[in-house]
């Protein structure tokens, strides 16, 4: 089978090194059989793989699970109690999973199954597991496929859309794209499917008020599934503020991928990496704090990562990949960060060299307590 590189992609995919690609139920499951769509999964697969072979990582979301668990389980009501969408998820998910690696051997790639719930994405500690098992896995140059965990989230603690769920997944591990493939191919000023004259939108440099309303009202539910439009700019907003552009476009063709003739491209308002440190900056309670030195105070803001040799103090308890305050000998706090040692190791650590590191605890987590890419200035 040939592995092409895909022409003309959208110029965010296309410089994009992380992506993430969001499907549908109504891609994967074939609506006469109900069974998933092998073919139509081979031809994504051989796109990704296309995509990988020009040295990119990328995230796959599928939805899909409950649709197949429905009918293999012969669950055929139109509306399910809540603990049978789980049972039929329960069932769907592992069939959904051998269909996807079924359709990945064909182009030689391995996949893994990562399931989350909003916690994983919302609890910080869960947030940087879920990342690093998804950076492993990337290294490993592994297709993880990740869905919603349906067995075990009830209505109000769930995503419940696929969409929304991709976003967090694209800011999780960096994207710079997300593309969301249904059924429609773009974002319209109103229902195509209504109105004739609605007019499709290539580019959105602003997700602004008006964007939004377009998408709400009539618009909401275009496209089938359980998202529609209204969720694919929840989605947008959410990627955007994470620095990660979002591509709306339609799965309905056999590589939809190397395919893709209309779509919208909705612009992110900055860049991931600026996003990251807004995010360390600004939505974290710090666990403890780090008193530092003065050359090491200079040498942060000059943009060096913090090392051991410029701690002086440490207060609070926290484990590594915890967030902390880093305060100067003034008093006043000069940056935010992630650490890469617990609290118990950072004091056995400072004022020491890197090289000691390995030699005091026993082990390395690298030279640096914070790196400066975990690190914002405030
Ligand atoms: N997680 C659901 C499933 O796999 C899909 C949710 C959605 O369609 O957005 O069945």
């Amino acid at each position: 089978m040939s592995l092409d590189a895909i022409k003309s992609l959208p110029d965010v995919l296309a410089s994009a090194k992380r992506i993430t690609i969001k499907v549908g139920s109504a891609l994967v499951v074939d609506a006469g059989s109900g069974v998933a769509d092998a073919a139509w999964m081979r031809g994504l697969a051989q796109d990704i793989a296309a995509l990988m072979a020009q040295g990119k990582s990328v995230l796959l979301v599928s939805s899909g699970a409950g649709a197949l668990g429905r009918r293999y389980l012969g669950l055929t009501r139109k509306k399910l109690k809540l603990d049978e969408k789980q049972a039929a998820a329960a069932a769907g998910q592992p069939r959904l999973m051998s269909a996807w690696e079924e359709a990945f051997q064909t182009v030689s790639l391995k996949t893994a199954q990562v399931l989350l719930t909003r916690e994983d994405t919302e609890k910080r500690r869960r947030w940087l597991n879920a990342r690093a098992t998804v950076d492993t896995l990337f290294d490993l140059g592994c297709v993880p496929i990740v869905n919603e965990n349906d067995t075990v989230v009830t209505e109000e603690i769930r995503y419940g859309d696929n969409d929304r769920l991709a976003a967090r997944a694209a800011q999780l591990v960096r994207s710079e794209a997300l593309v969301l493939l249904s059924d429609i191919d773009g974002l319209y000023t109103d229902d195509p499917r209504r109105n004739a004259s609605a007019e499709h939108i290539p580019l959105v440099e602003k997700l602004d008020a008006s964007i939004e309303a377009m998408a709400g009202g009539a618009n909401a539910q275009a496209g089938v599934g359980t998202g529609g439009m209204a969720t694919k700019i929840a989605a947008a907003k959410i990627a955007g503020s994470a620095g990660c552009a979002t591509i709306i476009a339609s799965g309905q063709t056999i590589r939809p991928l190397s395919n893709m003739a209309r779509f919208t491209v909705i612009r992110p308002q900055a860049s991931a990496s600026a996003a990251y440190k807004a995010w360390i900056a600004g939505t974290v309670v710090p666990a403890g704090k780090l008193m530092l030195d003065d050359g090491a105070v200079r040498a942060l803001r000059n943009g060096k990562s913090l090392l051991p040799s410029g701690i002086v103090e440490i207060t609070g308890q926290f484990d590594k990949g915890d967030s902390v305050s880093i305060i100067s000998p003034a008093g006043d706090e000069v940056a935010r960060g992630i650490v890469t040692y617990s609290a118990e190791a950072i004091r056995a650590i400072r004022g020491r060299g890197s090289h000691d590191i390995e030699g005091i605890l026993g082990y390395t987590s690298g030279d640096e307590v914070i790196h400066r890419d975990d690190m914002a200035l405030v």
